[in-house]
Protein backbone atom coordinates (compact mmCIF):
# COMPACT_ATOMS: atom_id res chain seq x y z
CA UNK A 1 0.00 0.00 0.00
CA UNK A 2 1.18 3.53 -1.10
CA UNK A 3 0.41 6.36 1.35
CA UNK A 4 1.20 9.94 1.26
CA UNK A 5 1.16 12.04 4.70
CA UNK A 6 0.89 15.45 4.53
CA UNK A 7 2.81 16.56 8.14
CA UNK A 8 4.58 19.65 10.02
CA UNK A 9 6.90 18.46 12.74
CA UNK A 10 5.47 17.27 15.50
CA UNK A 11 1.82 15.04 15.59
CA UNK A 12 2.11 14.93 11.66
CA UNK A 13 5.80 13.25 12.15
CA UNK A 14 4.93 10.82 15.05
CA UNK A 15 2.26 9.58 12.60
CA UNK A 16 4.64 9.56 10.46
CA UNK A 17 6.65 7.04 12.31
CA UNK A 18 3.62 4.96 12.93
CA UNK A 19 2.88 4.58 9.40
CA UNK A 20 6.31 3.58 8.33
CA UNK A 21 5.93 0.24 10.82
CA UNK A 22 2.69 -0.50 8.94
CA UNK A 23 3.60 0.55 5.15
CA UNK A 24 7.29 0.02 5.58
CA UNK A 25 9.58 2.13 4.18
CA UNK A 26 8.60 1.36 0.36
CA UNK A 27 5.14 2.51 1.18
CA UNK A 28 5.72 5.94 2.62
CA UNK A 29 5.92 8.84 0.98
CA UNK A 30 5.68 12.42 3.54
CA UNK A 31 5.01 15.87 2.00
CA UNK A 32 6.69 18.35 4.66
CA UNK A 33 6.15 21.92 4.80
CA UNK A 34 8.78 24.32 4.45
CA UNK A 35 7.21 27.12 5.10
CA UNK A 36 9.69 27.11 8.64
CA UNK A 37 12.59 26.78 6.37
CA UNK A 38 15.41 29.49 7.26
CA UNK A 39 18.35 30.78 6.67
CA UNK A 40 20.94 31.07 10.08
CA UNK A 41 24.49 30.12 10.66
CA UNK A 42 25.20 30.27 7.27
CA UNK A 43 23.11 26.96 6.57
CA UNK A 44 19.82 26.59 5.30
CA UNK A 45 17.11 25.27 8.29
CA UNK A 46 14.38 23.03 7.26
CA UNK A 47 13.24 22.14 10.45
CA UNK A 48 9.60 20.26 9.52
CA UNK A 49 11.62 18.00 6.82
CA UNK A 50 14.39 17.50 9.49
CA UNK A 51 12.10 16.81 12.54
CA UNK A 52 10.21 14.26 9.95
CA UNK A 53 13.54 12.43 9.45
CA UNK A 54 14.84 12.13 12.67
CA UNK A 55 10.97 10.59 14.30
CA UNK A 56 11.68 8.27 10.86
CA UNK A 57 15.29 7.31 12.05
CA UNK A 58 14.38 6.85 15.68
CA UNK A 59 16.64 9.70 16.62
CA UNK A 60 14.26 12.20 17.58
CA UNK A 61 15.57 13.68 21.03
CA UNK A 62 13.09 13.88 23.91
CA UNK A 63 12.91 18.00 23.89
CA UNK A 64 10.91 17.10 20.92
CA UNK A 65 13.41 18.77 18.29
CA UNK A 66 17.00 17.94 17.38
CA UNK A 67 18.67 14.53 17.61
CA UNK A 68 18.96 12.70 20.72
CA UNK A 69 22.48 12.47 22.50
CA UNK A 70 23.78 15.20 20.03
CA UNK A 71 26.57 17.48 21.76
CA UNK A 72 26.45 21.55 21.58
CA UNK A 73 30.13 22.24 20.63
CA UNK A 74 29.35 24.67 17.87
CA UNK A 75 26.49 26.44 19.49
CA UNK A 76 29.23 26.90 22.81
CA UNK A 77 32.18 28.34 20.41
CA UNK A 78 29.72 30.80 18.61
CA UNK A 79 28.54 32.25 22.43
CA UNK A 80 31.66 32.13 23.48
CA UNK A 81 32.44 34.68 20.52
CA UNK A 82 29.97 36.79 21.56
CA UNK A 83 27.27 35.71 18.76
CA UNK A 84 23.65 35.47 18.85
CA UNK A 85 22.62 32.00 19.24
CA UNK A 86 18.87 32.12 19.98
CA UNK A 87 18.26 29.38 17.48
CA UNK A 88 19.93 26.53 19.08
CA UNK A 89 21.20 23.76 16.27
CA UNK A 90 23.01 20.74 17.77
CA UNK A 91 26.40 19.48 16.09
CA UNK A 92 24.58 16.50 14.10
CA UNK A 93 21.72 18.20 13.81
CA UNK A 94 24.16 21.52 11.98
CA UNK A 95 26.01 18.55 10.15
CA UNK A 96 22.60 17.36 8.36
CA UNK A 97 21.86 21.30 7.45
CA UNK A 98 25.60 21.91 6.03
CA UNK A 99 25.04 18.50 4.38
CA UNK A 100 22.06 20.44 2.80
CA UNK A 101 23.26 23.74 2.24
CA UNK A 102 26.59 22.34 0.45
CA UNK A 103 24.40 20.57 -2.13
CA UNK A 104 21.93 23.60 -2.68
CA UNK A 105 25.25 25.91 -3.10
CA UNK A 106 26.06 23.47 -5.96
CA UNK A 107 22.83 23.98 -7.48
CA UNK A 108 20.56 20.61 -6.41
CA UNK A 109 17.26 21.33 -5.83
CA UNK A 110 15.96 21.69 -2.02
CA UNK A 111 14.46 18.20 -3.08
CA UNK A 112 17.29 16.19 -3.32
CA UNK A 113 19.51 18.12 -1.25
CA UNK A 114 17.02 16.88 1.42
CA UNK A 115 16.66 13.64 -0.07
CA UNK A 116 20.97 13.47 1.17
CA UNK A 117 19.77 14.25 4.63
CA UNK A 118 17.20 11.32 4.57
CA UNK A 119 20.18 8.97 3.51
CA UNK A 120 22.67 10.35 5.90
CA UNK A 121 20.10 9.70 8.53
CA UNK A 122 19.50 5.69 6.99
CA UNK A 123 15.88 6.19 6.49
CA UNK A 124 15.01 5.12 3.73
CA UNK A 125 11.21 6.47 3.22
CA UNK A 126 10.40 9.78 1.10
CA UNK A 127 10.78 12.73 2.69
CA UNK A 128 9.65 15.57 0.36
CA UNK A 129 9.75 18.84 0.73
CA UNK A 130 6.50 20.12 -0.33
CA UNK A 131 8.27 22.47 -2.83
CA UNK A 132 11.85 23.42 -4.26
CA UNK A 133 10.71 27.40 -4.44
CA UNK A 134 11.24 29.30 -1.19
CA UNK A 135 7.92 30.07 0.80
CA UNK A 136 8.21 31.81 4.28
CA UNK A 137 5.67 31.89 6.68
CA UNK A 138 5.62 35.32 8.41
CA UNK A 139 3.77 36.09 11.35
CA UNK A 140 2.41 39.72 12.34
CA UNK A 141 2.18 39.98 16.05
CA UNK A 142 1.89 42.92 18.54
CA UNK A 143 2.48 45.06 15.75
CA UNK A 144 5.40 43.67 14.55
CA UNK A 145 5.88 41.33 11.07
CA UNK A 146 8.51 38.37 11.93
CA UNK A 147 9.78 35.19 10.16
CA UNK A 148 8.00 32.08 11.70
CA UNK A 149 11.26 30.86 13.68
CA UNK A 150 11.84 34.14 15.27
CA UNK A 151 8.54 34.46 16.25
CA UNK A 152 8.78 31.69 17.46
CA UNK A 153 11.82 31.00 18.96
CA UNK A 154 13.06 34.45 19.81
CA UNK A 155 9.63 35.92 20.56
CA UNK A 156 8.57 33.10 22.42
CA UNK A 157 5.30 32.93 20.40
CA UNK A 158 3.30 35.50 22.18
CA UNK A 159 0.28 36.40 20.71
CA UNK A 160 -2.22 37.87 19.61
CA UNK A 161 -1.33 37.27 16.14
CA UNK A 162 -3.02 39.78 13.88
CA UNK A 163 -1.76 38.10 10.62
CA UNK A 164 -0.53 35.09 9.24
CA UNK A 165 1.46 34.69 5.32
CA UNK A 166 2.88 32.64 3.74
CA UNK A 167 5.34 34.87 1.38
CA UNK A 168 5.68 32.87 -1.89
CA UNK A 169 3.30 30.30 -1.91
CA UNK A 170 1.12 31.52 -4.19
CA UNK A 171 3.92 31.76 -7.24
CA UNK A 172 5.48 28.50 -5.31
CA UNK A 173 4.38 24.84 -6.81
CA UNK A 174 4.39 21.27 -5.55
CA UNK A 175 7.17 19.81 -7.04
CA UNK A 176 7.10 16.63 -9.62
CA UNK A 177 7.36 14.10 -6.80
CA UNK A 178 4.81 15.81 -4.78
CA UNK A 179 2.76 15.55 -7.51
CA UNK A 180 3.19 12.08 -8.28
CA UNK A 181 2.87 11.45 -4.73
CA UNK A 182 -0.52 12.27 -4.51
CA UNK A 183 -1.55 11.35 -7.98
CA UNK A 184 -0.09 7.64 -7.19
CA UNK A 185 -1.52 7.09 -3.81
CA UNK A 186 -3.54 4.37 -1.82
CA UNK A 187 -4.32 6.75 0.23
CA UNK A 188 -3.85 10.29 1.68
CA UNK A 189 -3.50 11.51 5.19
CA UNK A 190 -3.18 15.09 6.14
CA UNK A 191 -1.64 14.73 9.33
CA UNK A 192 -2.16 16.22 13.11
CA UNK A 193 -0.61 19.24 12.99
CA UNK A 194 -1.20 22.06 12.73
CA UNK A 195 -3.75 23.20 10.60
CA UNK A 196 -3.01 27.46 10.00
CA UNK A 197 1.38 27.13 9.93
CA UNK A 198 1.88 23.32 9.17
CA UNK A 199 -0.80 22.13 6.70
CA UNK A 200 -1.95 25.71 5.77
CA UNK A 201 1.68 26.41 3.52
CA UNK A 202 1.53 23.14 2.08
CA UNK A 203 -2.07 23.62 0.76
CA UNK A 204 -1.59 27.00 -0.25
CA UNK A 205 0.51 26.30 -3.17
CA UNK A 206 -0.30 26.82 -6.36
CA UNK A 207 -2.21 23.78 -7.79
CA UNK A 208 -1.86 21.86 -4.21
CA UNK A 209 -5.52 22.04 -3.37
CA UNK A 210 -6.25 20.90 -7.22
CA UNK A 211 -4.21 18.05 -7.02
CA UNK A 212 -5.38 17.08 -3.90
CA UNK A 213 -9.35 17.43 -5.27
CA UNK A 214 -8.41 15.24 -8.21
CA UNK A 215 -6.80 12.43 -6.79
CA UNK A 216 -7.91 8.89 -7.01
CA UNK A 217 -6.85 7.86 -3.38
CA UNK A 218 -9.58 8.26 -0.24
CA UNK A 219 -7.86 11.74 2.00
CA UNK A 220 -8.33 11.51 5.24
CA UNK A 221 -7.21 13.75 8.11
CA UNK A 222 -6.18 13.09 11.35
CA UNK A 223 -7.37 15.74 14.04
CA UNK A 224 -4.40 17.48 15.88
CA UNK A 225 -6.88 18.28 18.97
CA UNK A 226 -6.56 16.10 21.71
CA UNK A 227 -9.42 16.00 24.34
CA UNK A 228 -10.37 19.05 22.88
CA UNK A 229 -6.78 20.41 23.63
CA UNK A 230 -3.86 21.34 22.00
CA UNK A 231 -0.87 18.77 23.06
CA UNK A 232 2.23 20.93 22.53
CA UNK A 233 3.27 24.13 20.76
CA UNK A 234 1.93 27.00 19.50
CA UNK A 235 -1.34 25.46 17.72
CA UNK A 236 -4.13 27.36 19.66
CA UNK A 237 -3.03 30.71 19.37
CA UNK A 238 -2.85 30.27 15.23
CA UNK A 239 -6.23 28.17 15.52
CA UNK A 240 -7.63 31.43 17.67
CA UNK A 241 -6.61 33.93 15.18
CA UNK A 242 -7.83 31.77 12.11
CA UNK A 243 -10.99 31.17 13.99
CA UNK A 244 -10.63 27.38 14.23
CA UNK A 245 -11.95 25.82 16.97
CA UNK A 246 -10.04 23.04 18.49
CA UNK A 247 -12.18 20.32 17.71
CA UNK A 248 -11.77 18.17 15.19
CA UNK A 249 -15.25 19.61 13.63
CA UNK A 250 -13.15 23.26 13.45
CA UNK A 251 -11.39 21.50 10.97
CA UNK A 252 -14.05 21.13 8.29
CA UNK A 253 -13.57 24.71 7.02
CA UNK A 254 -9.74 24.44 6.59
CA UNK A 255 -10.01 21.26 4.96
CA UNK A 256 -13.03 22.11 2.96
CA UNK A 257 -13.55 20.16 -0.38
CA UNK A 258 -10.69 17.82 0.69
CA UNK A 259 -11.46 15.46 3.08
CA UNK A 260 -13.36 11.88 2.61
CA UNK A 261 -13.04 11.18 6.62
CA UNK A 262 -11.99 12.55 9.63
CA UNK A 263 -9.91 10.48 12.73
CA UNK A 264 -10.89 11.99 15.86
CA UNK A 265 -11.25 11.21 19.70
CA UNK A 266 -14.66 12.54 19.79
CA UNK A 267 -17.54 12.21 16.96
CA UNK A 268 -17.59 14.88 13.89
CA UNK A 269 -20.78 15.84 12.24
CA UNK A 270 -20.97 16.19 8.15
CA UNK A 271 -18.34 13.74 7.51
CA UNK A 272 -17.50 9.97 7.92
CA UNK A 273 -15.40 9.58 10.71
CA UNK A 274 -13.40 6.91 13.01
CA UNK A 275 -13.62 8.08 16.58
CA UNK A 276 -10.65 6.16 18.57
CA UNK A 277 -7.97 7.71 20.85
CA UNK A 278 -5.72 9.33 19.11
CA UNK A 279 -3.03 10.34 21.22
CA UNK A 280 0.27 8.84 20.40
CA UNK A 281 2.63 9.09 23.22
CA UNK A 282 4.36 5.24 22.43
CA UNK A 283 5.55 3.26 19.69
CA UNK A 284 2.51 0.56 20.05
CA UNK A 285 -0.24 4.26 20.08
CA UNK A 286 1.58 5.74 17.00
CA UNK A 287 1.62 1.90 15.21
CA UNK A 288 -2.06 1.25 16.11
CA UNK A 289 -3.36 4.78 15.08
CA UNK A 290 -1.45 4.56 11.25
CA UNK A 291 -3.07 0.99 11.65
CA UNK A 292 -6.18 2.12 12.08
CA UNK A 293 -6.22 5.45 9.76
CA UNK A 294 -5.74 3.33 6.78
CA UNK A 295 -7.88 0.60 7.74
CA UNK A 296 -10.55 3.14 8.08
CA UNK A 297 -9.46 5.28 4.38
CA UNK A 298 -9.45 1.69 2.74
CA UNK A 299 -13.19 1.09 3.89
CA UNK A 300 -14.31 4.77 2.75
CA UNK A 301 -13.11 4.60 -0.64
CA UNK A 302 -13.26 8.17 -2.78
CA UNK A 303 -15.86 10.01 -1.47
CA UNK A 304 -15.43 13.50 -2.90
CA UNK A 305 -17.19 14.15 -6.08
CA UNK A 306 -14.69 14.00 -9.21
CA UNK A 307 -13.08 17.28 -10.07
CA UNK A 308 -12.84 19.06 -13.36
P1 LIG B 1 5.22 21.63 14.49
O1 LIG B 1 5.57 21.79 13.04
O2 LIG B 1 6.38 21.19 15.34
O3 LIG B 1 4.42 22.77 15.07
O4 LIG B 1 4.29 20.39 14.59
P2 LIG B 1 2.95 19.96 13.87
O5 LIG B 1 2.26 21.10 13.23
O6 LIG B 1 3.23 18.74 13.07
O7 LIG B 1 2.13 19.44 15.10
C1 LIG B 1 1.58 20.25 16.11
C2 LIG B 1 0.32 19.56 16.57
O8 LIG B 1 0.59 18.20 16.87
C3 LIG B 1 -0.30 20.12 17.84
O9 LIG B 1 -1.53 20.69 17.47
C4 LIG B 1 -0.53 18.91 18.74
O10 LIG B 1 -1.79 18.89 19.37
C5 LIG B 1 -0.41 17.76 17.76
N1 LIG B 1 0.04 16.53 18.38
C6 LIG B 1 1.19 16.34 19.06
N2 LIG B 1 1.21 15.08 19.54
C7 LIG B 1 0.07 14.46 19.15
C8 LIG B 1 -0.50 13.17 19.35
O11 LIG B 1 0.08 12.29 20.01
N3 LIG B 1 -1.72 12.91 18.78
C9 LIG B 1 -2.38 13.85 18.04
N4 LIG B 1 -3.56 13.51 17.52
N5 LIG B 1 -1.88 15.08 17.84
C10 LIG B 1 -0.68 15.39 18.39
Amino acid sequence: MRVTLLSGGTGGAKLARGLLDVTGAAGLTVIANTGDDTEIYGVHVSPDPDLITYWLADAIDERGYGIRGDSWEVMSALEAAGRPVWFRLGDRDLAMCLIRTELLGAGERLTDAHAAVVRAMGVEARVLPMTDEPVRTRVTARGRALPFQEFMVAERAVGPIENVEFAGAEAARPTAEVLAAIATADVIVIGPSNPVVSIGPILALAGMREALAAARAPVVAVSPFVGGAVLKGPTALFCEHAGIELRAGGLLDAYEGLLDGMVADEPVAGLASLEVDTLMASPEARRSLATMTLEFAASLGRRRPTSG
